[in-house]
């Protein structure tokens, strides 16, 4: 299909063209992405870094099974998941806060893991902290990631002032095997259009059936590749515009 010429509109005095943007120039195009959208063979070799935490109300989550999923799922792609952990597993949070209800909780989470790991250190590390949910919390998800994709850093704004790169919660009794993933994809951006009508998809929203999806279309591969914690990082943002 050819693509369609730079169209101009006259504004309804009749004097000043108004210009339009040209989608064409976008980078990479979004036929591209339309292309990519059904497409579950993209190939990118990057690694994505997490650190892992957890709080004290947490126990018994099956990590292992959860990082195994994800590391399936993204070694489909050529792509790898660098893990980072204490000695032991998880370190502990000095939060004392309970379950999760409000973001004030989730800012004392946050805070308490910049305490244990240095945020800016290459390779950089999306924090996924394993916690407890009241049931009540965002409604009743399993996983929470904190981001504004209206951001150019994606920072999302917290109430007593912390602002930090997009990172997720878990919750320890309820995630699925295959929310540790789908929140990441979150914190790069992605949401839960961009799995298109695809119910297997791992950005499809979670519901009582399908909990355990495992396909990822190219817009999320490369998605996930344009997150600030892959390395190489492809320009971001590359999803689906909403
Ligand atoms: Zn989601």
């Amino acid at each position: 299909m050819a693509p369609n010429p730079p169209r101009t509109v006259t504004n309804s005095s009749g004097r000043s063209p108004v210009g339009r943007p040209n989608a064409t120039t976008l980078p990479p195009s979004l036929a591209q992405r339309l292309s990519d959208l059904g497409n579950y063979n993209v190939q990118v070799q990057a690694t994505l870094s997490i650190v892992v935490f957890k709080t004290s109300t947490a126990s018994n989550f099956p990590l292992a099974t959860w990082l195994q999923e994800a590391t399936n799922i993204l070694g489909q792609h050529g792509m790898k998941l660098d893990v980072s952990q204490g000695p032991s597993g998880p370190q502990v949070l000095s939060y004392n806060g309970g379950d999760v209800n409000d973001l004030n909780q989730v800012e004392e989470i946050r805070n308490s893991a910049a305490a244990l790991f240095n945020a800016s250190a290459t390779p950089l590390r999306c924090p996924i902290v394993v916690c407890t949910f009241r049931a009540s919390f965002a409604r009743e998800a399993v996983g929470f990631t904190v981001i504004d994709n209206s951001k150019p850093d994606r920072k999302f704004s917290l109430p007593n002032g912390g602002s930090f790169l997009p990172f997720c919660l878990l919750d320890g009794a309820s995630a699925f095997p295959t929310t540790l993933l789908h929140e990441l994809g979150h914190a790069a951006g992605l949401e839960h259009p961009n799995a298109g009508n695809e119910t297997q998809d791992v950005m499809f929203p979670v519901g009582t059936t399908n909990a355990n999806r495992t396909k990822l279309n190219g817009v999320e591969i490369r998605g996930l590749a344009g997150g600030y914690f892959s390395v190489p990082r492809v320009a971001p943002p590359y999803r689906i515009p909403q």
